[in-house]
């Protein structure tokens, strides 16, 4: 069974390309979901978390993401320690997604956060949603009501497109000029026949 994994910055279009995955009937595994699944219902991990950054971090059992996130906003050493805390979980989780579906030719995972850390490795194969920034900022100004200086900001925080086109294994153009439908298809065909 083969593990792709569909990666791409804010407002690439990755739940767009993975629902059309979805449509042909290839199982996805949301990590960004899952993850904030996780911290909210799994016990060790939660420990975990408190240990790190105090009792503040659970508000009655439910992640305090306002605080934690004020706290690993401006400092990258915690926000690492964050990621290194949760990251096993995940990676736990989604080793019983692929064994539940060990029976299917492939599997997807789509994470924000893929070509920059370790999680590349728990995938075979790597897809990376393109989008030219201008579309991006244009549709998540139009889904989240956020600013377009705020968008640019996360998007600049991020790993640059350059750097992830050189990394990834395919790219998927989600540019208003390619078709998305089509260059899903020559994608599960490739990936039925690997
Ligand atoms: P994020 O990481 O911010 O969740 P994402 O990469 O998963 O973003 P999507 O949620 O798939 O991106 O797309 C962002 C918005 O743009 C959504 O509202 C989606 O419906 C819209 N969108 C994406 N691609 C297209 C497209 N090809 N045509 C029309 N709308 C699109």
């Amino acid at each position: 069974m083969l593990r792709v994994g569909i990666t791409g910055g804010i407002g690439s279009g990755k739940t767009t390309v993975c629902s059309i995955f979805e449509k042909l009937g290839a199982p996805v595994y949301y990590a960004d979901l899952k993850a904030k699944e996780l911290v909210n219902t799994n016990l060790e991990l939660q420990n975990k978390i408190t240990l790190a950054f105090g009792h503040n971090s659970f508000i009655e059992g439910a992640y305090n993401r306002a605080f934690i996130a004020s706290i690993v906003f401006s400092d990258k050493e915690k926000l690492k320690l964050l990621n290194s805390i949760i990251h096993p979980f995940v990676l736990n989780d989604w080793g019983k997604f692929c064994q539940q579906y060990a029976n299917k030719t492939y599997v997807l995972k789509e994470a924000a956060i893929m070509l920059e850390t370790e999680s590349k490795n728990s995938v075979d194969y790597i897809v990376l949603v393109h989008s030219p920034m201008e579309l991006r900022v244009q549709r998540i100004q139009e889904r989240d009501g956020v600013s377009k200086s705020e968008i640019e900001a996360r998007i600049n925080a991020q790993m640059s497109e350059d750097e992830k086109l050189k990394l990834a294994d395919s790219v998927i153009r989600n540019d208003q000029k390619h078709s998305l439908i089509e260059q899903v298809l020559t994608l599960h065909q490739k990936f039925i026949l690997l």
